[in-house]
C-alpha cells in the first residue's frame, strides 16, 4: 500500500524530472492536484505533505468539500465542464477557471466574480484534436476569444488549457501539445501576456511538460482511481 503522500512525492519527482529533461525550471510547472471524486480526508491527507493546488470537476461536490476545508488556504481551479446556470458559484468559489471555451460563459463569469476578490484568472480551453473530441473552442475560435475575454473586466486571461483525446501514441501526444503552445505563442506574438499552458495528467504529463506545460492536472497518479461516476450533477 503506498500513501497520497508517497504518491504525491513520486508525482513531484517525476514532474521535475520531466522540466529538467526538457531544460526548464522545475519551478515553472505548477502540479494541480485533481481531488475530485475524493473525499475531504485525501485532500487533507495532501495538503498535509504540502499540497496547496486542488482541481475539482464537480461544483456541488467541491462546494461541499471548501466547507470542510475552508480553514485551509488552498487554491481552488475548477477544471470541469461549465454549465451557464453554474457560473455565479463558480466564479465565488474558486481562483481559477480552466475551460473557458465561449464568450457567453466568460461574461457571466465576469458580471459574478465579486469585487472583494482579485480577477478571476481563466484559461481559454482549445480542441486540438479535431473531430475525435467535443470540449474546447477551435482552433480557429481562439484568437477572437481571446481578444473579446481580454476585455472583460473581472477576468485574467491566463493562457490556454486543453485535453487530447487519450492516446498511448507519444508523437500524437506532442503534437497536440504543441499545437496548443503554438496557439499560446501566436497570441504573445500579437501582445497577449499568457504565462499558462494548462496541459497534462497522469498519463501524459511528461509529454505535455517536454512541450511546454506550466499546469498539469493530475488526479489518479497522486489519488488512485477514481470510482466511476454515473451522475452527471444537474
Ligand atoms: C479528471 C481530470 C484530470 C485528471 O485526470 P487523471 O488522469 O486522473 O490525472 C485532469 N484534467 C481534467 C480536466 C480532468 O477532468
Amino acid at each position: 500500500m503506498t500513501t497520497i503522500s508517497e504518491r504525491l512525492q513520486a508525482t513531484r519527482d517525476r514532474v521535475r524530472k520531466a522540466a529538467e529533461a526538457a531544460g526548464r525550471d522545475p519551478q515553472e510547472v505548477l502540479l494541480l492536484a485533481v481531488s475530485k471524486a475524493h473525499s475531504s480526508d485525501e485532500l487533507q491527507e495532501a495538503f498535509d505533505a504540502g499540497q496547496r493546488a486542488f482541481g475539482e470537476s464537480y461544483l456541488q461536490e467541491a462546494l461541499a468539500k471548501q466547507e470542510l476545508l475552508k480553514s485551509l488556504p488552498i487554491e481552488w481551479h475548477f477544471i470541469g465542464p461549465i454549465q451557464s446556470n453554474k457560473t455565479r458559484p463558480i466564479a465565488e468559489h474558486f481562483s481559477w477557471v480552466h475551460g473557458v471555451d465561449r464568450l457567453k460563459i466568460a461574461q457571466r463569469l465576469s458580471e459574478a466574480r465579486p469585487e472583494t476578490l482579485p480577477p478571476l484568472n481563466v484559461c481559454l480551453q482549445v480542441n486540438v484534436s479535431g473531430e475525435a473530441s467535443k470540449s474546447g473552442c477551435a482552433p480557429n475560435e481562439v484568437a477572437a476569444l481571446a481578444e473579446a475575454v481580454s476585455a472583460l473586466p473581472r477576468l485574467k486571461l491566463r493562457g490556454l488549457m486543453t485535453i487530447p483525446e487519450p492516446s498511448d501514441d507519444i508523437a500524437l501526444q506532442h503534437r497536440r501539445f504543441r499545437m496548443l503552445k503554438e496557439l499560446r505563442d501566436g497570441l504573445a506574438a500579437q501582445g497577449y501576456a499568457l504565462d499558462t499552458l494548462s496541459m497534462g495528467m497522469s498519463d501524459d504529463f511528461a509529454t505535455a511538460i517536454a512541450e511546454g506545460s506550466t499546469i498539469v492536472r493530475v488526479g489518479t497518479a497522486i489519488f488512485g482511481p477514481r470510482q466511476y461516476r454515473t451522475e452527471t450533477e444537474a
